[in-house]
């Protein structure tokens, strides 16, 4: 859960994240992607009103994240003020204030960040130097030498700061076995079951939040069918996510949500009320998405864990693990690291010593690297 303010404090007048309190001055917003924490304020009156007086503020944020953002009429207010950019291409944005007409210049480029539909990064560069804002990432060992924007030609650019997705930087979480291993998983257990009869069916027991899409796609690409949810308007206008989910609750995997009951178990009902057409009880499965982590020395164990006689858990996670954040960050080898989470269980202090361990390393490695160099 993001608890960042909203501010970097190389760039005080944009806003990302955060739109209540001292964002409600900002030159311009900021939008990582379509998760409440990330959106406190953002249907406000006061920014609401804001927006009416103005005709300088703009909303940033990827293409995905718009569509996700007006598909609820709650932030219908904000379409004349969104402007959407093109992953990984920089775009010089002039942040003007109003009263004075003073201008500051910045470039921002979007980079992926995949924690859910539209998510992303976003690099900053201006005056006081190169800072990444990484909203929520989950970026696996080795992704970050692939983006190209983080890089001058072959060396890795100097970053004064990453703002930091630290929802699991804590050693305690090691290592959460990668999405393609969760998903193998997963498609395994689905398998076994839909393919006993055709009133087996699976229920995927999804929060209601954007981010499971990837478990959809990829499971109705293996079975050749549509997921069953709720509603199909926040995707109407993806057509990739749009082509894997259905109303139709004649199906065998089912994601949808019960109307009122958070806790629904299923016997032979669904959440949606279906049950077989002629009468016959279906059998159902629940798998429940949750994350799983494993300590450094501990042997990586099953990622589907059994927790009833027809319920799982199986790993599925939005968030990088402690070993993937070291890896990013000892990469790209900030100046300063700001963490936007502060770990379940964890303080502030906790993490940010963390953090100043992580930079004495960083700082012995670099200092061993210029040693061998010369
Ligand atoms: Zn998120």
């Amino acid at each position: 859960m993001s608890s960042f303010a909203g501010r970097m404090k190389e760039y005080p007048n944009m806003s990302l994240d955060r739109f209540d309190r001292e964002n409600l001055h900002a030159r311009a917003y900021f939008l990582s992607h379509c998760h409440k924490d990330h959106m406190k304020g953002l249907k406000g009156p006061l920014l609401k009103r804001k927006l009416k007086f103005s005709l300088t503020v703009k909303l940033y944020c990827s293409f995905v994240t718009k569509e996700l953002l007006l598909s609820n009429p709650k932030y219908a207010f904000w379409e004349d003020h969104i402007v959407a950019l093109e992953l990984e291409s920089p775009t010089l944005i002039t942040l003007i204030d109003e009263a004075s007409g003073e201008k500051e210049e910045l470039v921002v480029t979007l980079l992926p960040a995949g924690h859910c539909p539209g998510s992303v990064m976003f690099l900053v560069e201006g005056a006081q130097g190169t800072v990444l804002y990484t909203g929520d990432f989950r970026l696996a060992k080795g992704d970050a030498s692939r983006i190209e924007l983080l890089h001058s030609g072959s060396r890795v650019k100097d970053i004064k700061s990453v703002y930091l997705d630290s929802t699991f930087y804590d050693p305690r979480f090691y290592q959460i076995p990668s999405r393609e291993t969760c998903l193998h998983a997963i498609r395994g257990l689905v398998q076994d079951w839909v393919s006993r009869s055709a009133y087996h069916t699976v229920w995927l027991n999804c929060k209601a939040a954007y981010g499971y899409e990837y478990l959809f796609t990829n499971l109705g690409d293996e079975f050749h069918t549509q997921i069953h949810v709720k509603s199909l308007d926040m995707f109407k206008k993806m057509p990739e996510i749009l082509s894997h989910v259905t109303t139709d609750r004649a199906t065998q995997i089912h994601a949808c949500r019960h109307p009122k009951d958070e806790e629904f178990v299923p016997a032979s009902r669904l959440p949606c009320g279906s049950s077989a057409s002629d009468g016959t009880p279906l059998n159902i499965i629940s798998i429940k998405p949750s994350t799983m982590w494993f300590g450094e020395r501990t042997q990586r164990t099953k990622v589907i864990v059994r927790t009833g006689a027809s319920s799982y858990r199986a790993c599925f996670s939005f968030h990088s693990s402690y070993s993937e954040i070291k890896d990013f960050l000892s990469y790209l080898q900030p100046i300063n690291i700001y963490p936007s989470v502060i770990p379940i269980g964890r303080t502030h202090a906790d993490v940010t010593e963390l953090m100043l361990m992580e930079k004495d390393i960083q700082q012995a490695q670099h200092l061993h690297k210029c040693l061998k160099i010369g």
